[in-house]
């Protein structure tokens, strides 16, 4: 399914288009029809499904598509700053083909340059209730013109006891509108809040896909200059049996499996450009243990089925959360053990927020020993994110941690304290399995 399917207005496809979605994710391919024909909806879905496009493109269609008055016609309601900076600015990027502009409205800065930004009339306010209460309250803003209400990650304002201020909100926006509801459990206040909230709504459910509970997960911070040595340092380092590589482009996956043949490992390579015949050759060479190393873009982290996978490592990190589990899901299946490693650059500071926070644990941080970083600081990035630390019951996923997740729908969002991982920890959980592989020293062949 593409997005041009929706018959979503074509300044808002060029929106997506430049953000790079291609193809919609499953909350939004089930939400956005709902939402476009104006009903209700119910979305039980956490962060990193994709769910901020799945509200934020139809409200963008629906201002366009319909007049309405110079008041902020679409209030998005979040429970943190991060959250409610991260919706306002998928809402920019989405409209940025558009005359629809957004605000983010919240608390711990000051009021000054958001009431500035409220006299150019913008038609999206994301916001936290606190600081939106306060500027109600001051006059500054008018909730009368409200269309559209989303409440998003409603079980985290609960736990966080905004639940009074989101029902003060209710009472200040016209009570004929279209609302939205998006919690990733529900807990009985959500429960009846969406009894009392929403008119036979269209509910949508979108399970995070949980990572084996086996594998054990590493962070390895690296500028891009370096990445291709720390892979070469790392592969040298560690006993990997069979490793899967994953990159972001067709076309890194075709230079970085020529490199690694060039360093004499047994390498195989899969990504769209090869024919299907040769992506057969590379499967099954994988699969026999004719290749020690497959690497390959994300179309291989859904097919494949191999046993004994030892390593998954994300050279490039994965554009979503889903992406992320999809690929680690090729590793630790059937509980063996396996090792997931992402190589991960400043950029990435966001998506690693992300994963973490679907996967309810933090990532370890690794340095990896001897190789050298130059004047690049791997401990000075990717710093604790209090906004996103992993809750009470979160966990910690580096080598001894066990790394289970709580079942489906069962995490809460209490914030927990930070855990963190001292750097250098030796790389390997429990050691070589029988069977693993170094370095080869001779019969390479590459298939790129
Ligand atoms: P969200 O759950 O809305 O926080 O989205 C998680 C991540 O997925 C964000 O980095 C989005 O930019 C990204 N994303 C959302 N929709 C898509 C899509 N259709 N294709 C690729 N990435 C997406």
């Amino acid at each position: 399914m593409s997005f041009q399917e929706f018959n979503l207005d074509t300044s808002v496809l060029s929106g997506v288009k430049a953000v790079g979605y291609t193809t919609p994710t499953p909350i939004q391919r089930q939400a956005i029809p709902s939402i476009m024909e104006g009903k209700d909806l119910l979305g039980l879905a956490q962060t990193g499904t994709g769910k901020t496009a799945a509200f934020a493109l139809p409200i963008i269609h629906h201002l366009i598509r319909h007049a309405g008055t110079r008041k902020v016609r679409a209030l998005v309601v979040a429970p943190t700053r991060e959250l409610a900076e991260q919706i306002h600015q998928a809402c920019s990027d989405l409209a940025q083909d558009t005359r629809v502009t957004s605000i983010a409205i919240y608390g711990g800065v000051s009021k000054i340059p958001q009431l500035k930004g409220l006299r150019r009339n913008p038609e999206i306010m994301v916001a936290c209730p606190g600081r939106l209460l306060d500027l109600v309250g001051d006059g500054a803003i008018d909730l009368s013109g409200i269309e559209v209400l989303v409440l998003d990650e409603a079980d985290t304002m609960c736990d966080m006891g905004f639940l009074p201020d989101v029902r003060r909100i209710l009472k200040l926006v016209p009570t004929k509108r279209q609302t939205l509801l998006f919690s990733a459990t529900m807990p009985a206040d959500i429960r009846k809040l969406t009894a009392d909230i929403l008119h036979d709504p269209t509910t949508v459910q979108v399970d995070p896909i949980a990572p084996a509970k086996t594998v054990s997960h590493a962070l390895y911070p690296v500028p891009e200059a370096l990445k291709k040595g720390l892979l070469l340092a790392l592969l040298e380092q560690t006993p990997t049996g069979r490793t899967l590589v994953f990159t972001r482009t067709k076309h890194r996956t075709k230079r970085l499996a020529l490199d690694l043949a060039n360093h004499k490992y047994r390498v195989a390579s899969l990504q769209g450009n090869l024919s299907q015949n040769r992506r057969q050759q590379s499967m099954d060479g994988f699969r026999d243990g004719k290749f020690d190393i497959l690497v390959a873009t994300d179309i291989a982290s859904h097919g494949i089925d191999v046993p004994d996978l030892s390593h998954v490592i994300n050279f490039d990190m994965p554009d979503t959360a889903d992406a992320y589990t999809h690929r680690i899901g090729r590793t630790g299946r059937a509980l063996q053990t396996g090792e997931a490693f992402t190589l991960a650059v400043p950029d990435d500071r966001p998506m690693v927020r992300v994963v973490e926070r679907v996967l309810n644990a933090k990532i370890e941080r690794r340095r990896l020993p001897g190789f050298n970083y130059g004047d690049f600081n791997p401990e000075a990035q990717f710093p604790p994110d209090r906004s996103n630390q992993p809750q009470a019951n979160g966990r910690h996923f580096g080598s001894n941690s066990g790394n289970r997740r709580p079942a489906s729908g069962q995490a809460t969002r209490r914030p927990g304290p930070a855990v963190r991982n001292s750097p250098g920890t030796p790389s390997v959980a429990g050691g070589p399995r029988p069977g693993y592989r170094q370095r080869p020293s001779g019969g390479h062949s590459q298939s790129a």
